[in-house]
């Protein structure tokens, strides 16, 4: 053998996981396609990585079984990364809503897994394509164009395919089914919205504006600011309900969270019957936006306005109804939901149900995380899961 654990992708559950199994004494290898590891790493939280999320829990994960997470998400905690984060002195704060992030640049989390990798004598290969993996006896043979290495355990931490100019690969997904694993069909997640309809202009005349929104679908509801592009919908609000929407389905966005918009404008009109609906609107809206809703009701001042009019207005504000046409693809996604089937896979240990001494962790699992640094969360948890697994297992004539 020339090592216990092979894992292909030294990205963020690749790189938790070699260094969990190593220090605890497995010899690792990890190879990855990439010139450099955890590159989804560096660009995350806006380059300052928002790393985990203090109320970081089970609910904040979208899996067809939704039970999945609860057992690797309770053994290694957010509180877990973050005294690791703190060992090394990087310094963070937190943002909004538990998210935690970096003072400074991603690139300390990388090198703190680095050092940690480093010190637990992980070989790391970069640069390397993996052409093939085959089962062979009590093992795995992985190739790649210059070797042919063997290995006790070969772990797949490869994540999804969304940014593929960054080096995403659905490879994960083509290891599952070569080994005959169910994959839940991929899709892009925590994504922007667009739209080609009659919708199409309007919103892009808007592009850049930002309202505090509750976006919600049958599925899912989400307090966030929603943000107009020149091509459709994002900000956070949008990217959350992303990962609840389906292709052909309606988002309902309320502009006016926590508030009674028919209420409001019945005693507006009362109280103020010569103030102009846009007037109205612009003492709760940006101005662009009240002026484009506005325009819908030409009328002078709210007492010419029939208590029909009154609500249409209340319900452009409160339950915009809209159907977007699609998504931004894996161009934009922040990350894949779907992926390998968890009922294949151990809740304890990653590995595969089916082929002993295979395993999957992070993205390329069919656990997706909200927006706010759950991704990354579930990365650790299973990384640190299957890490925990490999090391428990006794040690072969690996060289070291
Ligand atoms: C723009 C952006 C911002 C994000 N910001 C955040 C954030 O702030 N907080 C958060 O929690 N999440 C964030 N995410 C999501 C987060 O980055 C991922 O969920 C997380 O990186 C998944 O970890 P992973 O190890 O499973 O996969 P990755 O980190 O993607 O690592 C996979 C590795 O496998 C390698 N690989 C792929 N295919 C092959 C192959 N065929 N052969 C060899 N190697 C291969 C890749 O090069 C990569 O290094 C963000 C994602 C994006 C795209």
């Amino acid at each position: 053998m020339d090592s216990d654990v092979i894992i292909i992708g030294a990205g963020a559950a690749g790189l938790m996981c070699g260094a969990v199994a190593g220090q605890n004494g497995a010899s690792v290898i990890l190879l990855d396609h990439a010139e450099r590891a955890g590159e989804k790493i560096r660009i995350s939280g806006g380059g300052r990585c928002n790393f985990t999320n203090l109320y970081c829990g089970p609910d904040n994960f979208i899996s067809q079984n939704p039970h999945f997470a609860k057992s690797a998400l309770s053994r290694y905690t957010q509180y877990d990364f973050l005294e690791l984060v703190e060992r090394y002195g990087i310094k963070w704060h937190e943002k909004t809503k538990g998210q935690l992030f970096c003072d400074g640049r991603s690139q300390e989390i990388i090198d703190m897994l680095l050092a940690e990798c480093s010190t637990a004598g992980n070989e790391i290969r970069l640069g390397t394509q993996v052409l093939g993996v085959e089962k062979i006896g009590d093992g795995f043979v992985v190739t790649t164009p210059t070797q042919t290495l063997a290995t006790r355990a070969l772990v797949i931490a490869c994540g999804g395919p969304s940014i593929p100019k960054m080096g995403a690969t659905g490879y994960g997904y083509k290891v599952a089914e070569q080994f005959g694993l169910n994959v839940i069909t991929p899709e892009p997640a925590l994504v922007p919205l667009t739209f080609t309809d009659q919708l199409k202009e309007p919103i892009a005349a808007l592009s850049g504006m930002s309202v505090d929104t509750v976006v919600s679908n049958e599925r899912a509801s989400f307090d966030e600011a929603l943000l107009f592009t020149h091509r459709g919908l994002s900000g956070p609000a949008i990217l959350q309900i992303s990962s609840y929407w389906h292709s052909g389905e309606a988002i309902t966005v309320n502009m006016a969270p926590g508030r009674d918009a028919l209420a409001e404008l019945k005693t507006a009109k009362l109280q103020t019957p010569k103030l102009s609906p846009e007037k109205w609107l612009m003492s709760h809206l940006p101005a662009r936006l009240a002026a484009h809703l506005a325009a819908q009701f030409p009328f002078q001042r709210l007492a010419d306005m029939p208590d029909r009019e009154l609500i249409n207005l209340a319900l452009q504000i409160s339950a915009w109804h809209i159907r977007p046409a699609g998504t931004e693809g894996y161009r934009k996604a922040e990350v894949t939901r779907g992926g390998v089937d968890t009922d294949e896979l151990s809740s304890k240990t990653m590995e595969s149900r089916k082929v002993a001494g295979l395993y999957f962790i992070g993205e390329v699992v069919d656990v997706t995380g909200h927006l706010g640094g759950h991704n990354f969360q579930w990365a650790w948890a299973s990384g640190a899961a299957c890490g925990d697994a490999l090391a428990a297992q006794p040690i072969s004539g690996a060289r070291r």
